[in-house]
């Protein structure tokens, strides 16, 4: 008996998500095969209109003629932008090029710009999107798992800028979600994996039967199926929640970063080097960290903070400091990220901590020499 359940009957089983943001609601789908059926699933929605698709040299090579055909036969005529594959990419000059190529082929405010392949296509096509004529209608066909469970979801745009990551950007919704579970199948182990971490995030924040059915299942979320459309569904119905609460980020969508305090410092540390961490890595190490540190200040049993790593290194994850190649990380480093990740107001530092599996909460007043403390320790 599968942890997930059963598949629905008929055709390829396909699971849907509603984003509930009033009159800007929308549909998330999942499935395998959903890329074929993209141009029907469009026209139902956004009838009439034209589209661009923008994707990288990587996905484009090996899907944008399946997303090509399928809106040709739905009608949809569409330009295609091609971008070189990586984080560089969400760039000004990107950017440019994608709003100018928008513009030459006098796609309209009602027209759609579709973007197709990981967060780094998402945050980028999606911010032309939200700026040309004041923003055209946009359409996310996520190829990650990051994408498929976090960054196609709730409105987040935007490219970095040379003073750091992701500084520049508007929130735009997107009026379609389409996330073709099949596509999966040709991510690295590693990409794969990295995704699988802000999978965990959900279950670690409050869902802790989530949690659960990730530790009786791994091998099944991994290995494609039924397991991993639900795994999928139920990561964009709990991004969903906390984004319908909260769209613009005032108060509760903070819970999203968890693990990412922590993360984000290891990242700049290495100095964004994803040959020696990936986001998604770091997120894995830095949720092990928060928990440990929530554990250490009384707010977690230990036990969790244990089930955390275990899981996560389980999912072939780095769980610890000492695991990142090369890595005579100093406190120093990891406090210099911490400050310039999470604004430090009076002195106290905003985290996420936890009391416990699917437990966590902000906190608005942690003290930076006891994170110093304990950081400390676990570099010793
Ligand atoms: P990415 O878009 O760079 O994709 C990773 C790599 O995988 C790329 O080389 C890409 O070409 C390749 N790839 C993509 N799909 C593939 C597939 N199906 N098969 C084979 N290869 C494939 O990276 P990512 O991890 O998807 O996204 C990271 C970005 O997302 C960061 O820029 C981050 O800031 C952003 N992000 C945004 C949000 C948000 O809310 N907007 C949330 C989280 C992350
Ligand atoms: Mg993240």
């Amino acid at each position: 008996e599968a942890a997930f359940g059963a598949e629905p009957q008929g055709t390829a089983p396909r699971r849907r998500v509603v984003v509930d943001l009033g009159a800007r609601s929308y549909d998330i789908l999942i499935g395998p095969g959903l890329i074929d059926a993209a141009g029907a699933e469009i026209v139902a929605r956004l009838p009439g209109i034209r589209a661009a698709i923008v994707t990288d040299e990587t996905v484009g090579r090996l899907y944008l003629t399946r997303l090509s055909v399928a809106l040709r036969a739905a009608g949809i005529e569409h330009v295609e932008i091609v971008l070189p594959a990586g984080e560089k990419t969400k760039s000004f000059e990107q950017l440019a090029h994608v709003v100018d190529a928008i513009l030459a082929a006098r796609l309209e405010r009602g027209d759609a710009v579709i973007a197709l392949g990981g967060g780094v296509i998402g945050d980028l096509a999606g911010f032309a999107s939200a700026i040309v004529r004041r923003g055209m209608r946009f359409v996310q066909v996520p190829t990650t798992l990051l994408a498929q469970v976090d960054s196609s979801v709730g409105g987040k745009t935007g490219i970095n800028s040379p003073r750091g990551k992701n500084l520049v950007g508007a929130f735009h919704q997107p009026s379609l979600v389409l996330a073709d579970t099949a596509l999966l199948d040709t991510l690295s182990p590693r990409e794969f994996a990295a995704g699988y971490a802000e999978m965990v995030k959900y279950g670690l924040i409050d869902r802790p039967a989530f949690f659960d059915m990730l530790e009786a299942d791994l091998g099944g979320v991994f290995g494609g199926g039924a397991a991993r459309g639900e795994a999928i569904r139920v990561s964009c119905e709990a991004k969903a929640a906390v984004v319908a609460a909260d769209e613009e980020e005032h108060g509760s969508r903070a819970l999203l970063n968890l693990g990412h305090t922590f993360g984000h410092a290891l990242e700049a540390a290495v100095g964004y080097d994803a040959a020696r961490l990936v986001h998604g890595e770091g997120v894995a190490i830095g949720m092990v960290l928060a928990h440990r540190f929530s554990a250490e200040l009384g707010f977690c049993p230990p036990e969790d903070a244990d089930r955390v790593a275990a899981h996560l290194a389980a999912a072939g994850l780095p769980v610890r400091i000492g695991a990142i190649p090369d890595a005579p990380l100093t406190v120093e480093e990891l406090m210099r990220g911490i400050a310039q990740d999470k604004k430090v107001e009076k002195g106290r530092l905003t985290f996420i901590l936890t009391r416990g599996i699917g437990r966590a909460f902000v906190a608005n007043d942690v003290d930076p020499a006891a994170v110093e403390a304990f950081l400390a320790r676990e570099l010793d």
